[in-house]
């Protein structure tokens, strides 16, 4: 007979629910028996460009040392960033994606006696690392779909060491604006760090977003992180990182894996960090592509969620599920976000504009059979 080791697992790993990734175009492709370049796949939030010229040549250019292990420390894409940031090195941790940021700061801070604090409908991965650590997650109700500061504020107890916080949130693409988040921060007791996820912040293109970074100086508990898998194209390789004050960096320092971002993914990086005109034909791309899903929805009679994001959460009026199903069909990939609480809606990434297009079109054929 066999060990039940999921019973032996701790009881906040046995209740997790594993993260769901957007379905591959691979898998779509081995399913439906469609060939992978009539595959369009809007599903994950990524880059519809692809990697720039630099980054390629970067990329081949570390080929080289393959046999040496990384930078454990980065230095290069640490003071690349650090220079254009304006904050010191000490500041910054380099983590594997973001995620591994938002990782390591609940690993050094919370244990099963803790609390962490976030909003229904934000990103899936802070239950996952809140109940990894045998912490209780909080799941505060959301405001038009947003984050309601008020009420974070208000659920934060003795035992809250932690309060995640995206600005853009996905799936939603809601945002905070600067007098709400200041508030916010000022309301916040000292001893509870405040994660501040702007994972999307290269996207932002208006001036009701506030830029985290600017606040870092007036609070040591506020961790920023950010990444290079969304604006910078980089999603493959998992690279991102957090700015803190020293002491929040020097204890995440502490219990990353000493090689957590490897070589490929630092020089890339670095160069991705450098090629401006690729991250403004990204902006570009998006703009005019949220322009285009937006009339596009508006045509169909589908209303949506404002986004800042590289992303669209349209509300389709009706279960989301069979209409993700049927669009599979037509090789489109997008995303249904039931588990986000969110059944009605599907989040849609920005892609090219012939990609946006086979999405609306696609969509228009499996609404119109009801
Ligand atoms: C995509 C995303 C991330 C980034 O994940 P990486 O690990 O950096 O690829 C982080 N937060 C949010 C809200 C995201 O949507």
């Amino acid at each position: 007979m066999s060990c039940d080791f999921l019973s032996l697992a701790r009881p906040g790993v046995q209740k997790l629910s594993p993260y769901v990734p957007g379905k591959p175009v691979e898998e779509l492709a081995r399913e439906f028996g469609l060939r992978p370049q009539d595959i369009v796949k809007l599903a994950s939030n990524e880059n519809p460009l692809g990697p720039s010229p630099a980054v390629r040549e970067a990329i081949a250019g570390a080929f080289a040392e393959l046999t040496r292990y990384p930078d454990g420390n980065g230095f290069a894409l640490k003071q690349a960033l650090a220079a254009k940031l304006g904050v010191d090195t000490a500041c910054i941790t380099l983590g594997n994606g973001s995620n591994d940021i938002l990782e390591l700061v609940t690993r050094a801070f919370v244990g099963p006696e803790h609390e962490v604090v976030f909003s229904d409908h934000a990103f899936a991965v802070y239950p996952i690392v809140t109940q990894a650590v045998g912490a209780k997650a909080v799941s505060v109700p959301a405001k038009d779909w947003g984050h309601d500061l008020d009420a974070m504020a208000a659920a934060i107890t003795p035992a809250t060491r932690i309060v995640f916080i995206a600005n853009p949130n996905n799936p939603t693409g809601t945002w905070i604006e600067r007098a709400a988040l200041e508030a916010f921060l000022d309301r916040v007791p000292e001893n509870v760090i405040v994660v501040l996820d702007e994972a999307y912040t290269e996207y932002v293109e208006t001036d009701d977003v506030p830029n985290g970074v600017d606040y870092l100086p007036r609070y040591p508990n506020l961790l920023v992180s950010r990444t290079f898998s969304k604006a910078y194209g980089l999603a493959a390789l998992r690279v991102g990182y957090g700015l803190s004050s020293p002491v929040i960096a020097d204890a995440l320092n502490r219990v990353r894996q000493p090689f957590n971002v490897n070589s490929l993914a630092l020089a890339a990086a670095l160069a991705a960090l450098q090629d401006e005109a690729y991250l403004i034909e990204s902006r570009r791309i998006n703009r005019q592509g949220m322009q285009q899903l937006e009339d596009g929805c508006a045509a169909l009679g589908l209303s949506w969620i404002p986004s800042r994001g590289n992303f669209l959460a349209i509300d389709l009026g009706r279960e989301a599920a069979p209409v993700f199903q049927a669009l599979l069909r037509e090789g489109v990939i997008v995303r249904p976000v039931a588990n986000y609480g969110m059944p009605n809606h599907l989040r849609v990434t920005i892609g090219l504009p012939e990609e946006n297009q086979r999405f609306l079109d696609a969509l228009k054929q499996v609404l119109s059979r009801g």
